[in-house]
């Protein structure tokens, strides 16, 4: 008999919605595109680890109901140990003020102030920017939203390299609710608007001992006690939904599979693990990487988030390379040399240290182009997804969203809990918008 429940797609969104449906006594099937469930949360494995798909870690403050659900992956805290490379510096991050002035030097320091200090309105555009960056109504554009608040010495250092390297696009045809989800986190200025928080807190995160793929293990194994039935390999497009028996269906897969529209896309993430002699690294998590100049954005060590990620034989990196303006079909192992040469130029490999194995995985959908406009866009889709009359979508694709996995499973938890209360696929649906006000915390 078929579960009058669907749940398509086995991310940590589409897995936590079948826990939590068995729980409440709704029988459920999982459908998953791929060969294996986990989404973004599914390992690579580099050197015999299953490496996390990029730098993954959750805050002490994420969604409880993540760890409650996955209790059994074993989770730690463990201190920060991040790092921001900027001019030529290795920072602490999060940023402190002081750290960040020092880093620039006192004549940029000056320029930047000087630069916000000329802008009109400043003191009330710049506390306004947690208030009205949201998606709806004119979108003005990232560009002028965020010259207007930091003035352009701050936009041309920091903001301007940032939105070409992750998005390869001009920054003004960008839309303004990029600063609200991403910019706010990644810049060292708002670090520093943000630093009187932080720095009363202890930088620690929270970690699964077996990796981010462990919490996948954990929900898979929930389901399979609830007797949920999980079928890979199986991608539901806009015709096989139409023709699905199932009275709901809760979507965490794509959008763009719900609707047969392609008006919102993605860019997507080269990861590239780079193994070398073990000792050689120190004991940093992570690096951010602001500056254009190096094609990565991101760099992680696997082994420092835990130590059952640790290779027996060689010291591991994960580097992440935007899509930005390279496109889908760039193979980075062909241009190891110079990977490794901005690895150096970067400081975050020792000089004369060398590559022995490097391998490359492309993830697609990792960044939701949001270009100018794209709220009207993102309304008529979902207008599009309440047409079909008992979907509701969540998670990150499903929601087009940029957000962190608590998220993901804190919307599917919302959509499960409406569903048995009773609620409509379409009053499911005009509670959405909210979730685009998500703040990604890095
Ligand atoms: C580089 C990187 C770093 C990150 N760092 C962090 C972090 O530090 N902390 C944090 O909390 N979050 C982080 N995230 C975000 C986190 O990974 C995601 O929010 C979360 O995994 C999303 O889960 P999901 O189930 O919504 O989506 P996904 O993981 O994308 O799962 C969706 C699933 O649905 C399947 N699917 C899609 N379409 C269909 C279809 N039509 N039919 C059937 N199946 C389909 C897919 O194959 C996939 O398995 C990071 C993400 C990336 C890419």
């Amino acid at each position: 008999m078929t579960s009058p429940v669907l749940v398509v797609g086995g991310g940590v969104a589409g897995l936590g919605a079948a826990v939590l449906l068995a729980r409440a006594g709704v029988a459920c099937e999982v459908l998953e595109a791929g060969s294996r469930v986990g989404g973004l949360l599914d390992p690579v494995w580099f050197e015999g680890v299953p490496c996390d798909r990029g730098s993954h870690r959750v805050h002490a403050d994420a969604v409880p109901l993540l760890f409650e659900l996955t209790r059994d992956a074993r989770w730690s805290e463990r201190p920060r140990r991040g790092v921001l490379v900027l001019g030529g510096r290795h920072l602490p991050y999060p940023l402190a003020p002081w750290s960040f002035a020092r880093a620039l030097g006192a004549r940029t320091t000056t320029r930047m102030a000087m630069g916000w200090a000329m802008r009109p309105r400043r003191f009330e555009r710049f506390r306004a920017w947690e208030r009205d960056r949201g998606a709806s109504g004119d979108d003005e554009g990232f560009e002028d939203f965020v010259l207007s608040r930091v003035g352009e010495a701050a936009y041309a250092r920091f903001y301007r390299p940032y939105v070409e390297k992750v998005w390869g696009l001009d920054p003004s045809q960008l839309s303004r609710s990029v600063a609200r989800q991403r910019v706010s986190t990644a810049s060292p200025l708002a670090a520093l608007w943000h630093a009187r928080t932080t720095a009363l807190r202890p930088a620690t995160y929270r970690y699964p001992e077996g990796g981010a793929g462990a919490l996948i293990d954990s929900l898979r194994a929930a389901c399979e006690r609830a007797g949920v039935v999980i079928r890979t390999g199986v991608t539901v497009d806009q015709r096989s939904l139409r023709a699905m028996p199932h009275e709901r269906v809760i979507h965490t897969g794509h959008l763009r599979d719900m609707t047969g529209s392609r008006a919102l896309t993605h860019r997507g993430l080269y990861l590239v693990h780079v193994a070398l002699p073990p000792g050689t690294l120190d004991d940093t998590d992570t690096w951010y990487v602001p500056d254009a100049r190096y094609w990565f954005g991101r760099v992680s060590q696997p082994a420092r988030f835990s130590p059952s990620l640790r290779a027996s034989h060689a010291d591991v990196l994960a580097v992440e390379i935007p899509e930005g303006r390279w496109g889908e079909g760039r193979d980075f192992t062909r241009d190891a040399d110079t990977v490794m040469a901005q690895l150096r130029d970067a400081g975050i490999v020792p000089r004369g240290a060398r590559c022995e194995a490097m391998a490359q995985t492309w993830i697609a959908d990792v960044y939701p182009m949001y270009v100018r406009g794209w709220g009207a866009v993102w309304a008529r889709e979902l207008d599009a997804v309440r047409a079909l009359g008992r979907v509701f979508p969540a998670g990150r694709q499903g929601l087009f969203l940029h957000c962190n996995m608590d998220h993901a499973l804190r919307i599917a938890a919302d959509a499960v809990e409406h569903l048995c209360a009773g609620g409509s696929a379409s009053a499911w649906i005009d509670r959405c918008a909210r979730y685009l006000d998500l703040r990604v915390r890095d």
